[in-house]
């Protein structure tokens, strides 16, 4: 291994470089912008190196159409005896800019040791760490056992369902083609995340009768009734929510208990153009909550019991009448910590930074959940270099010596995957 190192270390420019020009491709979804070219721009990098490039277009999928197509790129390798198949898999897309920034989010700025852009943390630093890791192996030992695959997917940002969903779908994520999976999303270089909590996201409607905001008495106001929703909540559900607590390593700390936000509340008519009240009595209130589960919750535990609570209040309340809608919902997801992709990956950190690793679970969810389930692949953990707390955040970065150090772990957890070196 320590040409493979010795490649990493004397390749760092070609690294930063690659970081730099995947930030450029400003792959923002929504809507989806760029995907193509950034897809493109992998593809031809990895067919220099002999991998077998091809594009699947996530047809029909959210947001999918010709001047958004959702283009994926999955490149394999294969090596010059039968064996596994380790595969990395990064999401291109990005999320919007949003405000704050103090330098341009798509030039790719490198200072102090960090390369700066949007989408530097989350993804593009750990999907660069993964190409110059699979490279470098592949240029010490031309013939490898099994196979190495690199794939850049889209959506993951918003679900997931024209990238890794689709594609796993359509056996991509399955045996026998693909053993190992690794997806380098940003939380930190030597932690190992092995699975993530459930999500499930729901619309709450009460409804009300509209009448003149002078005579409230001769209507009924949704937004009352959605109070008295929000005090059962506050009262009730919060209390036992934050009581639960997971045996799921997740970070940060408090997302070890159950939470949920109340992403938005509307109600009452709109304001007329010049920002005019509406003088009517409120016929309708939405409330959008986002529950996020622990693996020691079923889904139907935590649909029953937002029901149970609105259907406790229409008992004890006159005239309360309610709609209960599912948006999404996704299972908790969790790899064993013992398996050869969490074990090794875990193994590799040690040796490499001399630290001892951290098994951790994700507050939100990431494409781990379609690998999981719909390929019905176990040994997928995320481990990545970029710093969690920076993804989605203005001026976001990622170290260099960090990208380097994953490189590292990288190379020396596929080769003892693919049975290379011992
Ligand atoms: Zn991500």
């Amino acid at each position: 291994m320590d040409a493979v190192f010795e490649k990493i270390d004397n390749r760092v420019d070609e690294l930063v470089e690659l970081t730099r020009d995947l930030i450029r491709f400003p792959t923002i979804n929504p809507p989806g912008e760029a995907y193509r070219p950034c897809a493109e721009y992998i593809g031809d990098r990895l067919k220099k190196r002999g991998f077998v490039v091809e594009y699947v277009r996530g047809v029909g999928t959210p947001g999918d159409c010709d001047r958004y197509p959702r283009t994926n790129i999955v490149a394999r390798k294969e090596g010059a005896k039968p064996g596994p198949c380790v595969h990395f898999n990064g999401h291109i897309d990005v999320v919007e800019v949003g405000d704050g920034w103090t330098v341009d989010p798509f030039e790719g700025l490198v200072e102090d040791g960090k390369v700066y852009g949007r989408g530097a943390c989350d993804m593009k630093g750990g999907i660069a760490s993964a190409i110059i890791a699979a490279e470098a192996l592949i240029d010490t030992d031309p013939n490898f056992p099994g196979a190495i695959e690199i794939s850049g997917t889209v959506d993951e940002e918003s679900g997931g369902y024209g990238g890794v969903a689709y594609l796993a779908e359509r056996g991509w994520f399955s045996k026998p083609r693909v053993d190992h999976v690794i997806i380098p999303e940003p939380l930190n270089v030597d932690r190992v995340c092995i699975g993530h909590r459930g999500v499930w996201w729901a619309e709450i409607e009460t409804k009300g009768r509209i009448a003149h905001g002078s005579m409230p008495f001769l209507g009924d106001s949704a937004i009352r009734h959605m109070s008295a929703v929000l005090e059962r909540f506050e009262n009730d559900l919060y209390p036992t929510l934050s009581a639960r607590h997971s045996d799921m390593p997740v970070v940060p700390d408090g997302a070890r208990s159950s939470t949920m936000n109340i992403n938005s509340v509307h109600g009452g008519q709109e304001e007329g153009h010049e920002g005019l009240p509406a003088p009517c009595v409120a016929d309708s209130c939405r409330m959008i909550i986002d529950r996020r589960f622990l693996i020691e919750e079923s889904l139907d535990d935590v649909r029953g019991e937002v029901r149970e609570l609105l259907e406790e209040v229409a008992r004890t309340r006159p005239d309360f009448r309610f709609d209960l809608r599912e948006l999404f919902a996704v299972e908790p997801s969790l790899a064993d910590k013992d398996a050869p992709v969490a074990s090794t990956t875990a193994a590799a950190i040690r040796e490499i930074l001399k630290r001892e690793p951290e098994f951790i679970c994700s507050p939100g969810t990431y494409d781990q959940k379609h690998v999981d389930r719909i390929g019905k692949l176990k040994d997928c953990i995320a481990y990545g270099p970029g710093v969690l707390d920076l993804a989605h955040q203005p001026d976001e970065w990622v170290g260099i010596e960090d990208m380097t150090s994953a490189a590292k772990v990288m190379a020396l957890t596929t080769a003892r995957l693919l049975g290379q070196v011992e």
